[in-house]
């Protein structure tokens, strides 16, 4: 397939390796980076010539419009846009009725999975949009992930994206302020995991990304909590979710809270590019208010 992958950061560059390495014919447009190994354009608008499949990864919903802006008219009728940054629903509907309006496609198809399943073709992604589009971009999930879910029409994958993403900060939080507790009760930790682990207790954040060092399979913690995923990247998905659930009235009281700790750990504490799971240090050494 003749590809175009804009955005070639942490997530886009190996996610383009991935494409060539599969043999499709990928140009690469991002303004900072032309990696080796992805053929890069210096114009995104040459990027997305004659293009069956334009693929964006990008920062946030603002950039994302204005990247669609200037690649939709560029690109031929029939075309298909594949975004799969993580952005706010409203802007991957804008985005969807702006591909209509040039005569294209679109799907929103944020991924689960990180650095290391987008170096090793192992992400999961969230998929909106119709039938049609998802079926021309599918094989590329094939080779960019090992799972796929078509959520529904255009946000629907940013919709599964944000609720997925609100239930792991909350649950990594409470798992965290588990620890913190079972610490100060004296309980060892190996305990704590191997009790709650098989318990009613259990979830993602207990089992398989445990926030506490030397316990479970090996995670971010076992790495003085090198990300992984970083805590500003969980608090921008934290943010999303408080975004969508005022604009449809949603009662998310949890989530915002999640969002309210992320905020302080982020910004009074400065522990944005510590993983999410360094919650359970954080939460240890301060006191109860
Ligand atoms: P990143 O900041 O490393 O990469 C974004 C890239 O977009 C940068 O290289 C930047 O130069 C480029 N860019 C900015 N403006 C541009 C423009 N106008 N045109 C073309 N390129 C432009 O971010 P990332 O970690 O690769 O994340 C990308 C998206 O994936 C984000 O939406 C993020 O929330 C999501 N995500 C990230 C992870 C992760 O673990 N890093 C996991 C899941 C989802």
């Amino acid at each position: 397939m003749k590809i175009a992958f804009i955005g070639l950061g942490n997530m886009g560059e190996p996610m383009a390796r991935c494409l060539v390495a599969a043999g499709h014919d990928v140009t690469g447009f991002d303004p900072n980076s032309s990696p080796n190994g992805v053929s890069c354009v210096p114009y995104v608008q040459d990027a997305v010539a004659n293009v069956d499949v334009a693929i964006t990864m990008l920062p946030n919903g603002d950039i994302l419009r204005a990247v669609a802006s200037e690649i939709h008219p560029a690109m031929k009728k029939g075309g298909v846009h594949l975004d799969c940054s993580t952005v706010d629903v409203d802007s991957a509907r804008n985005v969807a009725q702006a591909a209509e309006n040039a005569g294209l496609s679109s799907v929103d198809a944020p991924v689960s999975g990180g650095m290391g399943g987008a170096a090793n073709g192992t992400l999961t992604f969230m998929a909106g949009g119709p039938d049609t589009a998802i079926a021309t971009v599918q094989p590329l999930f094939d080779v960019m992930g090992q799972k796929f879910v078509h959520c529904g029409a255009a946000g629907a994958g940013q919709a599964a994206k944000i609720c997925n993403n609100m239930i792991l900060g909350a649950t990594m939080i409470a798992t965290c302020e588990a620890f913190a507790l079972a610490d100060k009760l004296g309980l060892d930790r190996q305990s704590m995991f191997d009790v709650v682990s098989t318990s009613s207790g259990y979830s993602w954040s207990m089992n398989a990304y445990c926030p506490a060092s030397g316990i479970g399979p090996n995670s971010p913690s076992d790495n003085a909590y090198t990300p992984g995923f970083s805590a500003e990247l969980m608090l921008k998905d934290l943010r999303l979710s408080q975004q969508a659930a005022e604009a449809v009235d949603a009662e998310t009281p949890m989530g915002a809270r999640a969002m309210q700790l992320y905020t302080d750990f982020v910004e009074v504490h400065g522990m944005g590019n510590m993983d999410f799971s360094a919650m359970l240090p954080y939460l240890k050494s301060t006191s109860r208010k």
